[in-house]
Order: structure tokens, then sequence, then C-alpha cells
């Protein structure tokens, strides 16, 4: 299951990131996740609950952003939403090779209680 894989990846960014900003608890995590990386958000979530349950992010929310999967055409120079993995320019054909979003994985926010005082 490659989402358990993602959320061991994560639960580990997000101890790491608790423990610098001092927080004893998490409550709330922001994730914005490329289409590139075949999550299913639903899956993501219920991995990351049930892999949370003995750290500092147990109960936390699991707030997903997907990010559209975008390639720029050479010839055109325009960029161009790529939908079920077709890398084609539709305007001149030509092989989009160069990727502008969608392989993100990305910790955007983190909150929750602790820290100095
Ligand atoms: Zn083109």
């Amino acid at each position: 299951m490659h989402e358990a894989a993602i959320a061991d990846e994560l639960l580990q960014i997000i101890e790491a990131q608790a423990w610098e900003h001092g927080l004893t608890r998490v409550e709330r995590v922001a994730l914005r996740v490329g289409a590139m990386r075949m999550i299913v958000p639903e899956l993501l979530k219920a991995a990351f609950e049930v892999m949370a349950v003995d750290t500092v992010a147990a109960g936390a929310a699991l707030e997903i952003e997907s990010v559209p999967l975008v390639a720029r055409c050479g010839p055109c120079a325009r960029e161009v939403a790529v939908v079920d993995h077709v890398f084609l320019c539709p305007t001149c054909g030509s092989a989009l090779r160069e990727i502008v979003s969608g392989k993100e994985l990305d910790l955007m926010q983190l909150s929750g209680e602790g820290g100095p005082g």
C-alpha cells in the first residue's frame, strides 16, 4: 500500500518539525500533493490516522490540497494540463518533457499545542 509509505514518510517529517517548533501535540497538518504522486487522499488520510496513533500527531486533522499535473511544451512554450497521462501538446503534438507542477509532497502548515510558555 503506497499511501502507508507516504504516511510513514510524512510522520517522520511532522515529528521532526514538531520537535523543532516545540509542539507537544499536533492538531492540524496541511499538505500539498502533486497529481504525479498518485495518492488517493482518502487512503492517505486513513493510513495517516492509523500510523499517527502513538505519535505527536495522534488525532491530527490532515488537510490535503491536490496540485494538478502541468507540463510545458518546448516548441510552443505553453503550459498544458496533463490528463490521463497523455504527455502530448494538444497544439503541436510534441511530447511534453518538462514538468511544471505535480510532483509536490510538501508540508505547508503544522499547528498544535506546545512551544515556549
Ligand atoms: Zn506544442
